[in-house]
């Protein structure tokens, strides 16, 4: 398997199903929302200011691109970008992630609680409220986003 990293994590390759020259698209093991997937870049690099130029460009490109992408397939109407830079900003994998979330009207009662939910991602893959999704539910998933692009 090639796959790649992401921090500690080994990544299955079929999770990813997106690449440019210094970004990956994977999806998410625990999504808070339909769609909800991550932008890392290839060199595992735990703050973006560790980012050179290039590969800052290539992941806000490819996280514009892949937004459109997903906000389009799960019928979203907005997107939330969110990068957790640091662990005191909520930050659990030390590794740069761009969190794309299509939005859509009502899917949290206040537009705000998404960060709390994001937030209780803290507690790590270990967090017994949200189930990890098995390799097949998630290979699913990016073999159908794979053919979007
Ligand atoms: P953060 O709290 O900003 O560091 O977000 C970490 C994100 O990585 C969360 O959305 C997790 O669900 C996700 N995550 C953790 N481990 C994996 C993994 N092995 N594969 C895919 N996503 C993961």
């Amino acid at each position: 398997m090639t796959g790649c990293k992401f921090g500690p994590y080994l990544i299955h390759e079929s999770q990813i199903f997106f690449r440019s020259q210094w970004s990956i698209g994977i999806v998410n093991l625990k999504p808070i929302a339909p769609g909800h997937v991550l932008v890392i870049p290839k060199r595992i690099a735990p703050r973006l200011a560790d980012l050179n130029k290039e590969e800052t460009a290539d992941l806000m490109l490819s996280a514009q691109h892949i937004g459109g992408v997903v906000e389009k397939h799960f019928k979203g109407t907005s997107l939330t970008l969110t990068i957790q830079d640091g662990p005191q900003a909520g930050q659990t994998v030390p590794h740069v992630h761009i969190h794309v979330v299509p939005r859509k009207k009502g899917d949290w009662a206040q537009n705000d609680d998404i960060y709390k939910e994001l937030d209780q991602q803290k507690k790590g893959v270990d967090n017994e409220d949200r189930k990890p999704r098995t390799q097949e539910e998630m290979a699913v998933e990016a073999d159908e986003l794979r053919s979007l692009f």
